[in-house]
């Protein structure tokens, strides 16, 4: 098993995760070094990022490159830095080998991360996990909370979590294969009900529940880099328009360019969150 990290310069080390994270969707390790940060990614010979593509990620924040042959450890430090997460004090995010949370009201979200992204560890997914458990709270329609379309489910966390608080039908997309399994076993895992399939935010169109579609209008979750989330806001959605949006995987900086794309398709800014260099932005139907 090799370990292979990445150091980068502090300053430019958010934007080089983000960038690494479409490379190693399942997560890197970090390690904070004083003024340069590292990320590292283990794997077999052959199954790791190809070292060009990691290099290009990172591109002038990189500071060096150390690889090292990991033997029998490798396994605990992979579960090691996928701790658990709390998020608003109501969801419980952990990997299967930790145990539950046990406190009162506390809901638990069991996610394997196998090689989809989204263990709950990532600063945007918890900014969209809070986003949701915050609109949990509020009233419940008559007919129920309605549908959520899940853009880029990654290991489904988004969905899964969606399912839990009441949502109904939930439906994930994503363009890996993978993740469209991860997806599915992980709402199985969580005993909801999840569907997914697979669809290419960048080439196949606008994107709609399909067949799920039944009037109401759904909640859509996008946890995308900003250009992903350009393209959705430019091409708009089939079926029943989103009544709302939670988007997130963009930088601070990016935050008010996304919203004013969002905002022509009527979608208007009713919170944002950061976290670090990370933003999330609630949009509602204006
Ligand atoms: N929803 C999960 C979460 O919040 O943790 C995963 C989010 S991850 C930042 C982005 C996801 O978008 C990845 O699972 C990736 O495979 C997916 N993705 C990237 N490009 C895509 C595309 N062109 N079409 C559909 N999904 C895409």
């Amino acid at each position: 098993m090799i370990r292979l990290a990445l150091r980068v310069r502090r300053e430019d080390a958010e934007i080089a995760l983000a960038e690494l994270t479409e490379l190693a969707p399942s997560g890197v390790e970090e390690r904070d070094l004083g003024d340069v940060v590292e990320y590292a990614v283990y794997g077999a010979d052959g199954e790791l990022p190809a070292l060009p593509d990691l290099r290009a990620a990172v591109g002038d924040a990189l500071v060096e490159v150390v690889t090292e042959e990991v033997a029998d450890d490798w396994a605990d430090r992979w579960r090691a830095f996928h701790k658990p997460v709390l998020v608003a004090g109501r969801l419980h995010v952990r990997p299967p080998w930790s145990p539950p949370h046990g406190g009162d009201g506390v809901a638990e979200l069991i996610v394997d991360p196998g090689q989809a992204f989204g263990t709950g560890g990532h600063a945007t997914t918890r900014l969209c996990l809070e986003l949701l458990v915050e609109l949990a709270d509020g009233p419940v329609p008559d007919g129920g909370r309605g549908p959520v379309l899940d853009l880029g489910s990654g290991s489904g966390v988004l969905a899964v979590a969606a399912a839990q608080l009441g949502w109904s039908p939930v439906h994930g997309v994503d363009h890996e294969e993978a993740s469209v399994a991860a997806t599915l076993e992980n709402a199985a895992v969580n005993g909801v009900t999840v569907t997914a399939d697979r669809f290419d935010l960048l080439r196949d169109g606008a994107s709609g529940l399909g067949a799920l579609d039944d009037g109401r209008p759904p909640l859509v979750l996008a946890n995308l880099l900003r250009p992903l989330l350009l393209r959705v806001a430019a091409d708009g959605f089939v079926g029943t328009p989103p009544h709302a949006l939670i988007a997130s995987g963009l930088l601070v900086h990016e935050a008010d360019g996304v919203a004013a794309a969002f905002a022509r398709q009527g979608l208007v800014e009713a919170e944002r969150r950061t976290e670090g260099d990370w933003a999330a932005l609630l949009l509602r139907r204006g």
